[in-house]
């Protein structure tokens, strides 16, 4: 919460004052603990959305940006309705997406792109 007030004040400095404060910054971060939950997911459904999605994002239609260590494209699996909402770990309700607009969804969560995932997911798996 602090932190978000903190960066809603930088955004409004202007440039010679965020050039001054930058200068002047400590240098060394410090350290602070958060709890995060975090939410066991099914392997093989996220297995499935990423096999199935043929290293293609299902959301801009671009292939991902690297391969893995193992070679095998890079895409996060991702949850239509979010499992923070209630949405269920199923094929269902996941999709593999790049990682940029995996960063989308979690930031805009756009009703035009959810309807989007959920068609693409309809046509190809079914309903469950
Ligand atoms: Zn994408
Ligand atoms: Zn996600």
């Amino acid at each position: 919460m602090k932190e978000v007030l903190r960066e809603k004040k930088v955004r409004k400095l202007d440039n010679g004052e965020l050039e001054n404060r930058a200068r002047t910054a400590r240098r060394k971060s410090s350290k602070r603990r958060t709890a995060t939950t975090t939410y066991e997911r099914d392997p093989y459904v996220s297995e499935f959305a990423k096999r199935w999605a043929k290293g293609i994002c299902q959301l801009c239609n671009h292939p991902a940006p690297f391969l893995n260590k193992n070679g095998d494209p890079y895409l996060h699996t991702h949850h239509i309705e979010w499992l923070s909402r209630g949405g269920e770990d199923s094929i269902y309700n996941t999709i593999a997406l790049c990682p940029n607009c995996h960063d989308k969804m979690h930031i805009m969560n756009l009703e035009e792109d959810i309807r989007e995932l959920k068609d693409k997911v309809i046509f190809n798996v079914g309903i469950g």
